[in-house]
């Protein structure tokens, strides 16, 4: 009462007056815990300097407008950023993983596989199919790190194959778009398997004259590295994306040095020669389209 006792009694604060009067014996069940200031969840981001408006950033293609940092992004965001709108065909989607090595380690794999399907609404870490990139036919595979960390299983390689395969077929472009933390190491043998299969498409892709554009985004490393991703006609680089076999704690702790600044960084990887261009993600449409006009593709 006597916070309010400055309005006079005539006002409609009265009914708020009313509430606050002594009323009933307090019961557990009426208890509730008081409410904060209601900011929406995830309303805000925290980039690595500052706090960004997730709105901005959306609508930025998911990169910072004050630092230009490039946030990670889903396989089918990646789709809707590259491909015309509208012209995204999905294909070589019946693939789903098996677990015949019957897995485990802190879980088995193939209740983790479950939890990570139900988690994503995607069976695995891939999405591919035919789309138009500013008006040229592609074929375009994009890795998905929201799934068991982009990991490179038997299903992610047979739809690779199979897409590059297509596209030999057809004499279509190939883009694959990957970030990936490297071989599934729950598919052991097999997993690394995908290695040869996928280089084998592309040294096919590549013998019918075929082009195969590989970007990378942060981050690409292990298997995924070791294998197609650095076997593109042109490679591109998202700026600032971890792009290695190795992760640099690995390596340090192995050679017991310093390494140097931007190490396994795309800016780096295009001094030393991995990269042919690093190419902001607000540039990427029109550098694949400039590509494909200048391939003849
Ligand atoms: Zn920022």
């Amino acid at each position: 009462m006597t916070q309010i006792s400055t309005k006079p009694a005539s006002t409609p604060a009265t009914t708020v007056a009313a509430t606050a009067a002594p009323a009933a014996p307090r019961t557990w069940t009426e208890l509730k815990p008081a409410r904060k200031a209601s900011i929406p969840e995830g309303l805000w981001l925290r980039c690595p300097s500052m706090m960004i408006y997730r709105r901005h950033l959306e609508a930025n293609l998911h990169v910072c407008p004050e630092c230009q940092h490039h946030y990670r992004i889903s396989a089918s965001e990646r789709v809707k950023q590259l491909a015309d709108e509208g012209s995204f065909v999905a294909m070589f989607e019946g693939l789903s993983p098996m677990d015949p090595l019957k897995f485990k380690d802190l879980k088995a794999y193939k209740d983790r596989l479950l939890a990570e399907q139900i988690k994503t609404g995607a069976v695995d870490a891939i999405k591919a199919g035919r789309c138009f990139i500013k008006g040229r036919e592609a074929m375009i595979v994009c890795l998905d790190l929201t799934f068991m960390m982009g990991s490179m299983g038997s299903v992610v390689g047979e739809t690779i194959t199979r897409a590059i395969e297509d596209a030999t077929k057809t004499k279509t472009p190939v883009v694959v778009v990957s970030c990936s933390g490297g071989a599934r190491m729950q598919e052991s043998g097999l997993s690394l398997m995908q290695m040869a299969k996928t280089s084998a498409a592309i040294a096919r892709h590549d013998d019918a004259g075929g082009l195969f554009i590989s970007v990378l985004t942060d981050p690409t490393t292990g298997g995924v590295t070791a294998s197609f991703a650095m076997l593109g006609d042109i490679i591109m680089a998202e700026p600032n994306a971890l792009i290695c076999f190795a992760g640099p704690r690995v390596i340090q702790q192995t050679i017991r040095q310093e390494l140097p600044e931007g190490f396994q960084r795309s800016e780096f990887l295009k001094k030393s020669g991995f990269v042919d261009k690093v190419v902001p993600r607000s540039g990427l449409r029109s550098e694949i389209a400039r590509v494909i006009d200048y391939a003849g593709g």
